[in-house]
Order: C-alpha cells, then structure tokens, then sequence
C-alpha cells in the first residue's frame, strides 16, 4: 500500500487520520504543528510526539514535498520556483516580496480547461488538478526556504493569492482543505482577507466557496459586455456577466472583506477603450461593491494580442477613478523571470518563446494595492 502524504490533510482530516491509528486528536495538533509550522518532514524530528506514533507513522505516512525543477531570483527579489508534477507537467509558484507583506502565488491546476484568449496557461489545455498536498506543498515549500535564507523563525508569508495556473475553482474538492490549512492558527494562521480565490467565474462554486470556506475573492471580468468577455473568457457563455455580478453579490454577505476585487487584463485596441471604461462603470456602479484592479497584459506569441500601452491604462484608470472606483493598476514584478500573471510553466512547454521574452519591453506604473 502506498504511503499517506500528511500534506493532503487539514487539521481535520489528520484528526481522522491519527484516530484511525488509534491515537487521539491532540495529537494531530501537535503532528500538524510539526508539519506546517516547523516544517519537518522526518517523523524523528518531532522530538515531543509519542515515540509509539512516530513508530506508527514510519512506513504508513510521508510528509512528502514537490521537486524542484528550478528557482529564478528576479533582480527586484521575486522568486519563482517550477515544481515537477509528473508526467512531464509542472507547475510555478512565485514569491513576491514587498515592504509590508510577502504573498506567494499558488497553482492550482496543471494547465487549464477555461482556454482564456490572452493567458497562456489557457493555451496549453488542461492537464490535470492538483491533489490538496500538491497545492499546499507549494507553500509548505516556499515559507520554510524562504525562512531559512532570511535566517528566520518568524513567518516570511503573510498573504496567499490563487493566481498561477489553473482555475481554482474548477478543482474545488482539492483547494477547499488547501485554503483551511492555510488559515488554520495551527498551520500557517493566515487571516482570510489574507487568502485570495482569484476566479474567471464559475458561479456555483463561487457560492459554495461561501458557505465552505469564505476568504478574499477576486474575479477576472476583463471586460464590460456579455459578446466580447464571451470571447476573451469562453467560461462567459455558461455563466454570462449578470450571473456572475449576482453571485459576487451573494458572497459578499460572508467575505472577509467588504468588496470583491475585479481584475481586468488591458488588451491594446480589445478591452482597454476610454469608451469600454464607461461601460465598466455603468455596470458597477452601485451594483457590486468592488476595488478594480488593471493588469497590463504579459504577452506571448501564440496570443496575438498586444499590451495596452501605459498612456491608455492611465487613461481607463482615470475613468473609473473619476467614477469614484478604487483602481489600482498591477506593478509588473519579476518581469526578468517570467514571473508575471499568464507567464507561467511557460519555458516548460516551449522553449523556442524565451528569446522573444527578451525583448519584451519593461513596464512600471503605479503600485498595486
Ligand atoms: N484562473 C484564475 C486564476 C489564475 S489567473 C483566474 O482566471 O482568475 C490569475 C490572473 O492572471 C487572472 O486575473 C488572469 O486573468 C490573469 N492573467 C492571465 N493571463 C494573463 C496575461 N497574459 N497577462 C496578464 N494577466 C493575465
Ligand atoms: Fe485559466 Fe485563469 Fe488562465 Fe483563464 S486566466 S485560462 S481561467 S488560468
């Protein structure tokens, strides 16, 4: 029989697990512990833990990471690590540290079924979902590194957003326990406005996410009408705008935070018209309390999109701020590295892009919220 990995559980899940082996719950808290606040992974090291479950655990469980296939350090200090999943597939995580806070963005798929028109993820197709261990070995992973070249015991990150590859919530059942883990005091004890769902909209679980497990949401909407956000993100048909303000609406009466974060991708001449801008804002004006956050498009070849240029972000953003919306345009990080939304697992895939990548023109606007 294979091994459990103990990184599949929340605190929960280990509870059953430890009573099955007939020991008490306790310990689980404290097995717990071990895992994900000192990040052990030898049953020998948890000096306080009966001798008679470290012997049970030895040959029935693992606490068992992701390998490392390589680790990019961006000039301003981003860190984007590519993990193998097998089969040929990997995936990225990428730490992004700033004055106040340190956030690691987390995969959550191998590829993508949605297939939006401008993220190259979507490109690739859908590989698979990754299991809850795969999802926090992401983070077990970076916290416990990144403590031990800053020489630290104190904790290094403070906010997790689900915005690397994949749609979270199109792999529901293996993010829920993910997400718990991370907000447990016992595990990483992040707040849950600290936790972002960044999501292209699938309704139902937008609301099951709600009742399960209520952390920050972030929604792409990338664009202000039902016919073109149709084309840019194919999951519109099923679940058109009026559908998915509704749902954003309902989850506000349980998230952590009082708004829903709207990120909107600036594609030159698609989506990024002063014109579009006023139709974003008779959409959400007074129908959805929401901080709208501008994202310069990352390109890559395949897409045959352009980036906005940065005189026509500032000028949709000034709509929307005129209008009254807080609006923040994403500071590109990691640009060095690849490390941008949209970018990643990239080089994997197709090499032949990285000389194109180095070309690509640098871009600095205002900092992001
Ligand atoms: N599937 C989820 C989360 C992963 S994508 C979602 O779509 O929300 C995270 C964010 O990166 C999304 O807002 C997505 O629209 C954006 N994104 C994807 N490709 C991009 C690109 N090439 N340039 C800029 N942003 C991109
Ligand atoms: Fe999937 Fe998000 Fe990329 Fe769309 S933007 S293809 S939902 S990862």
């Amino acid at each position: 029989m294979d091994a459990v990995n103990l990184l599949c559980f929340d605190l929960p899940g280990l509870a059953a697990y430890c009573e099955q082996l007939g020991e008490k719950k306790f310990r689980a808290t404290q097995l717990f512990r071990w895992i994900h606040q000192k990040g052990a992974s030898d049953f020998d090291q948890m000096s306080d833990l009966a001798k008679s479950l470290r012997e049970k655990l030895a040959g029935r469980a693992v606490i068992q990471g992701l390998d490392v296939i390589s680790e990019h350090v961006s000039a301003d200090g981003t860190i984007k690590w590519l993990f193998d999943v097998g089969a040929g597939n990997a995936v990225e995580a990428v730490f992004i540290p700033e004055d106040d806070r340190g956030t690691l963005c987390v995969s959550s798929q191998a590829g993508c079924a949605v297939g939006c028109r401008f993220c190259s993820t979507g490109h690739q197709g859908f590989s698979r979902n990754l299991s809850t261990a795969e999802i926090v070995a992401q983070l077990w992973f970076a916290e416990h590194n990144l403590r031990r070249r800053q020489n630290t015991t104190e904790r290094v990150i403070s906010n997790v957003v689900m915005m690397g590859m994949g749609e979270p919530l199109q792999n529901y059942d293996q993010l829920v326990p993910a997400l718990k883990t991370m907000l447990d005091d016992h595990g990483y004890g992040l707040s849950r406005r600290r936790v972002t769902v960044s999501t292209s909209g699938v309704v139902p679980m937008i609301d099951r996410l709600r009742e399960d497990c209520p952390v920050a949401l972030a929604v792409s909407l990338h664009a202000p009408t039902d016919p073109l956000r149709d084309q840019l993100v194919p999951l519109n048909k099923k679940y058109p705008i009026e559908e998915l303000l509704a749902a954003c609406n309902r989850y506000l009466d349980k998230a952590p935070r009082d708004f829903i974060t709207f990120e909107y991708c600036m594609l030159q001449e698609v989506n990024d018209a002063p014109e579009q801008a006023q139709e974003l804002v008779k959409l959400l004006k007074g129908k959805v309390s929401c901080k709208l956050n501008l994202i310069p498009f990352n390109p890559f070849p395949a897409s045959g999109l352009i980036r906005s240029t940065n005189a026509r972000v500032q000028a949709f953003a000034e709509v929307l701020i005129q209008a009254g919306f807080v609006t923040t345009v994403r500071k590109t990080r990691g640009d060095d590295i690849d490390a941008a939304c949209g970018q990643l697992a990239g080089e994997v895939q197709d090499r032949t892009r990285a000389h194109i990548r180095m070309v690509r023109a640098p871009v600095t606007v205002a900092k992001s919220q």
